[in-house]
């Protein structure tokens, strides 16, 4: 029955009416009684407190005084009048101002009389004023039932014009907490409510609404988070569960010749145990028949390439293709080099796909792929043209991760009838707490450690004042064999700034270090000039190299080993930390100067700080995410999931792990929700299903 009463068009309120309901639902998005109910303050404003007069200070906001009124006086000013009032306590005197209904406040305010008023106060001339304060007679005060914490809804511009103010809402939310009589059906099963020690949801409700106290308050909020954050978790894990019941994949059950072979005898290095764990998971989902959807994660020179290789050449022992898909050029062409090195010995066709693949040269790959003829195919975007049809695609690998949106992804899974296991490699650590939220529905594979031998960088923040020391420092490097990158900041391929700043900084150190080689890279060059560079100084010919963020991705020269990044400033801290990670993959010290001019956000501050505070990807993506905010993040913004009505991912990222912890025992008891002490969980889930579009991550 309360379910259908929370069904109600918020229309039938007491109070609201179709012009009401229509704003509502415009402004706020609230329909139904039940919206109205789970429209929840942004803030509670305490009148628990009293303040004297003498303790006003010029930034408090809204307090709460107990005084009299001693005098009133109409002031005409240019556009109409205001009326004034003089309010005292003892120990001090401040200036109450009405804009409006004078008239009214004039007959009924009562001189001389105790009064508690509340209000925001301004400070002017030095002395305090409160507009429009909220007066009540002390007796009155004393007689009423009241809640010490007044709620402040959220509000728009366009409610407040037509006189929808917080006091209304108040209002009507009373009334419909009335209505409901506060009997919520439970949405939680009691196992939780007893080991979570959570109050009833109707309590919940009506606290969140109208604290009885801070203590009523804070158990409010917390179940309420809770159980937003539980039942998205709910959503996430099931459909990971129904995904892989459901979605058939190819069983790569053999390991062959090609794994074995290159594990035996081609593999350059140890592997580490990072490494070794990541294979053997991705081993293991690739052979039980269900789909792979997994993320592998792994901090800048981890060694993700070589899980990439690994894994598909399981894909090849099972008789299936396999691709790699990069966001650039340059790095599509860095991994095709790197892989075709290490699989020269293995009888296996490696190929190259881009933008700039002659024609003839296309037509002959699309011919391969679609007669079996090519194993790998490695490329960028190219790879998800409609001409390109493998014969039987068995595992899409995608490489940093996060320049590619939903769609594209979407679209290489299309390209055979059973989808391809779909591996998707980043470096950017996407934060443990954005990662739950937002794929909940993906596996997730960390490497968590370095190869060994490696120094860790060392990160320093220069001034521009101080680069005649910087260019002392480069010179000392290479001169003892090193090479160096100057990056400068190139937000849009197109900015003719960026585009100066970098030519600017190009000849300044051409200038200044005439006795070395220079290469350039940057986004308005042609792929052949670009390669021709990246080339030169893969091989040493140039000592430094002057480029924009193309090579922020990827790019891997291990002798070189400082890192000089122009108007840091300016980058995100994901960004620096993918740049910084250019460096640092030799056997060297390496460094990271990070230069700007004296002039500073408090952000960037924070960044630079961090960057030089640490090397942990982890950590710095948790920063990142605090200083951003999720929706930010990796273009998240689409995903519903990041639409919460009380939770917040980064701040109550403990409810959310303690959530996940619970939907995912629940779920492993009972899977359908069928056992009768979860059918309150059922409906409610039932219902967030079908009101809301659950949010789809890959489909
Ligand atoms: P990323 O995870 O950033 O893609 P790469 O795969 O490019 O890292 O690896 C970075 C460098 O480390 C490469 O030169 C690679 O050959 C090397 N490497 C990877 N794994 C190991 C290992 N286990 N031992 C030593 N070197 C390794
Ligand atoms: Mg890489």
């Amino acid at each position: 029955m309360i379910q259908n009463l929370l069904q109600t068009p918020i229309e039938y309120l007491k109070g609201v009416g179709p012009n009401r309901a229509d704003l509502l639902k415009k402004e706020l998005g609230i329909e139904t009684y039940r919206d109205l109910i789970n429209f929840f303050p942004n803030r509670y404003i305490d009148k628990t407190g009293f303040y004297k007069i003498s303790q006003l200070q010029r930034n408090t906001s809204e307090v709460q005084i107990v005084g009299k009124i001693v005098h009133m006086k109409m002031v005409e000013q240019k556009r109409g009048k205001r009326l004034v009032a003089d309010f005292v306590d003892d120990t001090g005197r401040i200036k109450l101002v009405w804009f409006r209904g004078q008239k009214w406040i004039r007959e009924n305010l009562k001189l001389n009389t105790p009064y508690v008023i509340f209000g925001k106060t301004n400070w002017y001339n030095g002395v305090f004023s409160m507009p429009h304060p909220e007066m009540e007679l002390v007796a009155d005060y004393k007689r009423n039932l009241r809640t010490a914490m007044q709620p402040v809804y959220p509000s728009t511009e366009m409610l407040l014009k037509k006189g929808i103010t917080n006091r209304v809402i108040m209002k009507l939310m009373q009334e419909v907490l009335q209505q409901t009589g506060l009997k919520f059906s439970e949405s939680l099963n009691s196992d939780l409510i007893q080991e979570l020690k959570l109050i009833a949801k109707s309590e919940a409700l009506f606290n969140i609404h109208f604290p009885k106290s801070q203590e009523l308050l804070a158990k409010a909020q917390f179940r309420l988070k809770f159980e937003e954050l539980f039942f998205i978790q709910l959503q996430l894990l099931r459909k990971n569960m129904l995904h892989k019941q459901k979605i058939k994949g190819f069983n790569f059950e053999q390991i062959g010749d090609h794994f074995s072979g290159f594990y035996e005898n081609h593999l350059p290095f140890e592997l580490t145990n990072a490494q070794k764990r990541v294979i053997k998971e991705i081993r293991s989902d690739m052979g039980t028949g269900a789909h792979m959807n997994r993320l592998l994660q792994g901090d800048v020179g981890s060694g993700k390439t070589i899980v990439g290789l690994m894994s598909m050449l399981i894909a090849l022992d099972n008789g299936f293709q396999a691709c790699l898909m990069a966001p650039t050029e340059i790095l599509s062409i860095q991994h095709y080099n790197g892989l075709a090195e290490l699989c020269s010995d293995l009888n296996i066709e490696i190929r190259l796909l881009t933008g700039s693949t002659k024609t003839s040269e296309r037509k002959e790959i699309h011919e391969k792929l679609e007669n079996g003829e090519i194993d790998i195919l490695i490329g960028t975007h190219a790879l998800l043209e409609d001409k390109v049809q493998f014969k039987n695609l068995g595992l899409a690998i995608i490489d940093e991760q996060h320049r590619f949106g939903v769609a594209q992804r979407a679209k290489l899974w299309k390209k055979n009838q059973i989808p391809p296991h779909v591996l998707v490699m980043t470096a950017t650590p996407i934060p443990r707490t954005l990662a739950m939220s937002l794929y909940g529905d993906l596996d997730i594979s960390v490497i968590d450690e370095l190869p060994p031998g490696r120094k860790p960088i060392k990160t320093v923040h220069r001034y521009d004042s101080n680069r005649l020391k910087v260019f002392r420092f480069i010179r000392d490097e290479i001169e003892k064999g090193r090479q160096v990158y100057v990056v400068y900041p190139l937000i849009q391929e197109s900015e003719k700034m960026d585009y100066k700043d970098l030519m600017d900084g190009y000849e300044s150190i051409a200038r200044e270090f005439p006795e070395f080689q220079i290469s350039i890279v940057h986004g308005q060059m042609k792929p052949a000039d670009k390669d021709y560079e990246m080339d030169r100084f893969l091989k040493r010919e140039t000592q430094i190299m002057v480029a924009t963020t193309v090579i922020e991705v990827g790019v891997n020269v291990p002798n070189a080993s400082v890192m000089i990044i122009e108007s840091a400033e300016r980058f995100g801290l994901s960004q620096l930390h993918q740049l910084r990670g250019r460096v640092g993959r030799g056997a060297e010290q390496s460094y990271c100067i990070l230069m700007t001019g004296h002039k500073l956000s408090a952000d960037s501050k924070t960044r630079l700080e961090t960057m030089t505070a640490t090397n942990d990807g982890f950590e710095i993506a948790e920063v990142d995410l605090k200083l951003r905010g999720p929706g930010d993040l990796m273009g998240t913004q689409q995903s519903g999931v990041l639409n919460l009505k009380i939770a917040d991912i980064v701040k109550d990222n403990s409810i959310l792990s303690t959530a996940r912890h619970y939907a995912s025992q629940l779920l492993k008891k009972d899977p359908n929700l069928e056992l009768e002490q979860n059918r309150s969980i059922k409906n409610a889930y039932a219902r967030l299903v079908k009101n809301k579009t659950i949010w789809n991550y890959i489909s």
